[in-house]
């Protein structure tokens, strides 16, 4: 099969495309025929080789995927060859024709989704709803600012909060993103380079602020985002490029809380909770994963620097 290969840390050239042996499946594990694989930013922090964690090399990149169940190993009980299938991990990679999968790493694609749309569920959608539910405990009634929301976390979080009687503010940075941020359902759409964003910010909200805050570039926003936030509000940092200078007492006269998060800390039965909400809200059409861009798997290059440009839409996905 083919499969892109990493041999040497470095720029988006190393994303080469190789023949390699097709995977096997050991014990409790399977085996997908990948239709499409998403592309995250993380997988271009570990392809340059400045991740915390690093894969030994040579590896295949990719988390995400979707397609059919090709072959299961022994005692494979939920899935059998021919299921359609995403998957929000991989033991082999899944910018490949096929990728070998722990059970636990697969979930029942809905019949509605395309292999594409399954494709950006795993980590973004995973990502959005552990940090609106999981961590900042986001209640119906409450107002959420998605902080980047033209992009594969920020759409999935926009629906997500929709879908659960928030009100929702989402900011891009185009104004075609913010045609998308609206049409995914979120009631205000602003301009995160505007300067005054954060009075926008009170305006909407009658001067109380915003009950959470979402953030997916805090080495920007984060300072800012202290002063946005109500009593009592909580601020998640899902992404952050850098280094920021705040003042805690923003925090402080606010009762507010700070939280982190890593998709790659969630224990293996909070995941499969994440992922049976999330499958049924693919199935009421609560969540409908928006494709910005396909990419065929060869020009995996091109989808990672793509996933880093200004002006994101949606979710880019390569295509084997
Ligand atoms: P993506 O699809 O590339 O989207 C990036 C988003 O960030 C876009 O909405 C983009 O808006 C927005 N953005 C750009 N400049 C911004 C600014 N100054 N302020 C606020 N937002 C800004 O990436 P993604 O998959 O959604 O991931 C978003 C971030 O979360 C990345 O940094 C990623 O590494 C991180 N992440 C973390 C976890 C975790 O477990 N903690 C999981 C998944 C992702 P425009 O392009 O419209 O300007």
């Amino acid at each position: 099969m083919k499969a892109i290969v990493v041999s040497e840390f470095g720029g988006p050239e190393r994303l080469q495309l190789r023949e390699v042996p097709d995977p096997q499946p050991g014990p409790g594990q399977l085996v997908v025929r990948i239709r499409a694989a998403g592309v995250n930013p993380v997988e271009t922090y570990i392809r340059s080789g400045t991740y915390a964690s690093k894969p030994q090399l040579p590896y295949t990149p990719g988390a995400d995927g979707a397609g059919e169940v090709l072959r299961v190993g022994q005692g494979v009980s939920r899935f059998k060859a021919g299921d359609r299938v995403y998957t929000s991990a991989s033991l082999s990679g899944t910018y490949a024709e096929q990728a070998l999968c722990a059970e636990a790493q697969v979930y029942r694609l809905a019949a509605k989704a395309s292999f594409a749309q399954g494709a950006a569920l795993g980590v973004p959608y995973g990502t959005a709803y552990r940090a609106l539910f999981g961590k900042a405990h986001a209640q119906p009634g409450e107002t959420v600012l998605v902080h980047g929301a033209s992009g594969g976390v920020g759409t999935a979080a926009v629906q997500l909060a929709r879908s659960r009687g928030l009100t929702v503010i989402g900011t891009a940075g185009t104004d075609r993103g913010r045609g998308l941020v609206l049409e995914n359902g979120a009631h205000h759409a602003l301009d995160h380079h505007a300067v005054d964003c954060a009075e926008q910010i009170a305006k909407l909200t009658g001067g109380a602020g915003v009950n959470v805050i979402l953030e997916m570039l805090a080495n920007k926003n984060l300072s800012r985002d202290l002063q946005m936030l109500s009593k009592f509000g909580r601020v998640v940092v899902i992404g952050n490029r850098g280094t920021i200078e705040i003042n805690p007492r923003d925090a402080m006269g606010r009762d507010a809380t700070i939280t982190g998060m890593t998709l790659f800390n969630v224990s293996p039965p909070e995941l499969a909770s994440i992922h049976a909400a999330l499958g049924a809200a693919l199935e009421t059409g609560a969540i409908h994963p928006v494709i910005g861009q396909e990419i065929p798997l060869a020009q995996a290059a091109r989808a990672h620097e793509a996933v880093m440009a200004d002006g994101a839409y949606g979710k880019i996905v390569l295509v084997p």
